[in-house]
């Protein structure tokens, strides 16, 4: 089922409502920008050396036989996980306010922070059949009023010309995770998502798009439905990596 961003004259119009001020430190900014550029220079790029499976970013040099903590003993299913800031600072602060404090005109911030994953060796040069986002559970979704994902993924969509399809669906309305470890995560989403009735992903190549990646569990269950039901690969790219 496609999925379709706001008209662009509409945004317009809502951008006509937001002050010109940056969302952080009040300076004056001009229309069509969120933050005031000392504050975006403070948004924490995810550099070299990190692993190249999840992101996770490593302190030192690495050698070759390197193995990332958060990858160490277990199977993770999309084939990388990409996100070219980590959810700290200014990054965290926007992510939370858009997500909690309902601010969705910070969508087109951290679309732009998404959308630099596409910079990235792993993801550069390669074609994707379609943009998948990570589903909420149906309560979850009502609760809040949105999927944060499927808000960024719409982000990507006009530069990237690639549909965005929700061809997943969440059964299960899990508890928050943010307590529980590495382990406890992938015992709490087994078995969490479905492909939707009647989609089809035989042999496409999708991206799973999410706001932050976390451990990688919950992109890890969604690689694995998507192959499990023939996709020929799944990458994941989110705004930020915690
Ligand atoms: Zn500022
Ligand atoms: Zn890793």
């Amino acid at each position: 089922m496609p999925v379709r961003a706001l008209p662009n004259p509409f945004r317009g119009l809502v951008s006509l409502f937001y002050p010109a001020y940056c969302a952080l430190c009040s300076a004056p900014v001009e229309r069509d920008e969120t933050l005031c550029c000392a504050c975006l220079e403070t948004a924490p790029r995810i550099r070299a050396p990190f692993c190249a499976k999840c992101s996770q970013p490593f302190p030192g040099a690495i050698s070759d036989a390197f193995t990332c903590a958060n990858c160490e003993d277990r199977v993770l299913h999309f084939d990388a996980a990409v996100s070219a800031f980590r959810s700290r600072g200014v990054v965290r602060k926007v992510m939370h306010d858009f997500k909690y404090g309902h601010q969705l005109h910070l969508r087109h911030l951290l679309g732009h922070w998404l959308a630099e994953t596409m910079n990235d060796p792993r993801l550069a040069g390669r074609r994707f059949d379609s943009i998948v986002p990570v589903p909420l559970h149906p309560a979850r979704k009502r609760e809040r009023g949105f999927n944060q994902a499927e808000l960024l993924a719409l982000e990507l969509q006009p530069a990237w010309r690639i549909p965005v399809q929700n061809v997943l669906r969440r059964t299960r309305y899990t508890t928050t995770q943010t307590q529980f470890d590495r382990s406890e995560r992938m015992e709490n989403l087994r078995g969490a998502f479905r492909l939707r009735r009647g989609c089809n992903v035989q042999g496409l190549r999708m991206l799973l798009v999410d706001d932050v990646l976390t451990t990688g569990s919950t992109l890890s269950e969604c690689a694995a439905v998507l192959k499990k039901a023939g996709a020929l690969s799944v990458h994941a790219a989110t705004a930020a990596r915690g």
